[in-house]
């Protein structure tokens, strides 16, 4: 498979990605490199939106250097969720989550730099500051966003560091390790954080991290790694003394702690984290859970379930069964969840957002001068493909791509100003993408 001659598509047997280790069965599409080097495209597209957001972080710079938060850069949670609401289709319960927990944050911040003002002048005023200045200290609410890949978790994070004005970054749980195995250390992730803040800590230790994949450090018996702590725990232990608030020693540069390296130290105290993950298999707790109800009493509530969707009735202790310490989902009080995408909404997310996959190549063909339309047909049938191939929203650009790059190939020196895409054309197309 190493010499697979097209260097792309999916392969049958025992295959597996050199990054992630998940097997050709479990994945997209597996891309093959020199010397049987592979890649799954869930860590290519991993791999793209680190860049994605390093290059924000860059051009974010400016702001990262803002004094202080003002009263007037809180934004209320409804105008939060409408601006997801442009990027991010469904998954209201998530936005409302979200939204909130970003808002009071901020809050959290403001109340924190008007105690300090206040120590700072001795004598506190007795104006409309006094509010947030008295002996109420706010506790930070970390959240945790469940749902099946694919389903806008990673899109909801970058969606709101967008609107953010306080350091943001996407980390990995399955790259993180128990200090002395192979992998991060936990205190990488902060290493991310200092750098987006351009190495202010006071800044960094008022940013949110969002820790994608925290279900791959749950304990599990079976679990497929051999190169990573076996039972995950801990990792967990350790990335709980992170979410607790703390100060941490954090190598600036990142990757593993050397003796002789200078550290920085880092408060996480005020530090938002929304951890996400698919926790794959876990409606099957939730409806045990609800079954042994069902059993015991409540019979009547239980009968109104909608068992199509069980995510919505998720738990703490949900979460618990699938194998995260308790100490570490005390941490994260905001539980929320987001829906598997159905058809009708993989067709909105193709045509509908402010940067919807349609638009984009419309936007591509327009450059080279060419207008070109998809029919209605081919839409639904790009719809219909990415659910037989399992792959949810992120199936619907492969599918694109696969259908378009002949066009975009010819079209550029063929002088053509218009251009169909028919079902006709697509079939084909899709035909030779070989996913199983
Ligand atoms: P997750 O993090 O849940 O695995 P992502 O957020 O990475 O999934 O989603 C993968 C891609 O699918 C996104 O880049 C986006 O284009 C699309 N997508 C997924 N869910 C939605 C949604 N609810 N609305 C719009 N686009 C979505």
């Amino acid at each position: 498979m190493a010499n697979n001659k097209d260097n792309h598509g999916r392969h049958g047997g025992m295959d597996s990605c050199s990054f992630c280790g998940r097997s050709a069965m479990d994945v997209g599409m597996l891309f093959s490199g020199m010397n049987g080097a592979t890649i799954c495209d869930e860590c290519i597209s991993r791999g793209y939106d680190v860049l994605q957001e390093q290059n924000t972080s860059r051009h974010n710079k400016a702001g990262k250097n803002q004094p202080a938060l003002k009263q007037s850069d809180l934004m209320k949670p409804q105008e939060i969720k409408d601006f997801l609401d442009r990027y991010v289709i469904g998954q209201d319960a998530a936005k409302k989550s979200l939204a909130v927990a970003v808002y009071n944050h901020y809050k959290r911040l403001l109340a924190a730099d008007a105690k300090r003002s206040a120590a700072a002048n001795k004598k506190p005023s007795p104006n409309s500051e006094s509010a947030i200045v008295d002996d109420v200290e706010i506790e930070k609410s970390n959240i945790i966003m469940v749902g099946e890949t694919g389903t806008g978790k990673t899109l909801l994070a970058r969606t709101i560091a967008r609107l953010l004005k306080v350091p943001f970054t996407i980390v990995d749980a399955t790259v993180l390790t128990e200090a002395g195995y192979v992998g991060e250390d936990v205190e990488s992730i902060l290493s991310r954080l200092l750098q987006v803040a351009d190495y202010n800590v006071e800044q960094a230790e008022r940013g949110i991290v969002f820790i994608d994949e925290v279900d791959k450090i749950a304990r599990k018996s079976d679990n497929p790694s051999i190169t990573r702590d076996v039972s995950g725990e801990g990792v967990q232990q350790a990335l709980l003394k992170i979410l607790e608030g703390t100060t941490v020693n954090v190598p600036p540069q990142g990757g593993r702690k050397h003796p002789e390296q200078k550290f920085v130290q880092v408060n996480t105290s005020n530090i938002l984290f929304i951890c996400g993950g698919a926790f794959d298999g876990i409606e099957k707790k939730i409806s045990q859970r609800l079954n042994t109800r069902v059993v015991g009493y409540n019979q009547g509530a239980v009968q109104h379930l909608d068992k199509k969707n069980l995510m919505q009735y998720i738990t703490p202790q949900d979460l618990r069964s699938f194998g995260l310490i308790p100490e570490l989902v005390g941490r994260v009080p905001v539980l929320t969840y987001l829906q598997p995408l159905d058809k009708t909404i993989l067709r909105q997310i193709l045509t509908e957002p402010k940067n919807s996959i349609i638009r984009q190549y419309t936007k591509l063909f327009e450059l080279d001068g060419v207008k070109i339309s998809f029919e209605d047909e081919v839409l639904d049938y790009i719809v219909d493909k990415a659910v037989e191939f399992k792959l949810g929203a992120r199936g619907l650009r492969s599918i694109c791509e696969a259908i378009v790059t002949d066009a975009m190939f010819e079209l550029p020196s063929a002088g053509v100003k218009e251009f169909t895409v028919t079902v006709d054309y697509a079939r084909p197309r899709v035909d030779k993408m070989h996913v199983q």
